[in-house]
């Protein structure tokens, strides 16, 4: 969500692009945010929080965790209020 026309660089390691694969599909990350649908809340976290977690140990707080776990792809579509220059909706 939200795509920036710029890139954050991790700060915790030297690596010049971080990446992100699912299925064959590879996603260049710093450059926008991965909302996430909680129980009474709308998360939105920088999508480098893929590599955080995996890359650095980042540990998400428990509620955001259960809202990973509870969330159905497929089904869930972003509030349209909240969308300002999502291109790929
Ligand atoms: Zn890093």
């Amino acid at each position: 969500m939200n795509f920036m026309r710029g890139f954050h660089r991790c700060e915790f390691c030297s690596l010049d692009e971080v990446v992100a694969e699912k299925d064959g599909v590879v996603k260049l990350l710093g450059s926008a945010e991965v909302w996430l649908p909680g129980e009474s809340v709308l998360y939105a976290a920088p999508n480098l929080i893929v590599h955080y977690i995996r890359a650095h140990g980042y540990q998400p707080p428990a509620e955001y965790l259960r809202a990973v776990e509870a969330l159905d792809v497929d089904e869930w579509a972003p509030p349209r209020e909240y969308v300002w220059n999502n291109r790929e909706s």
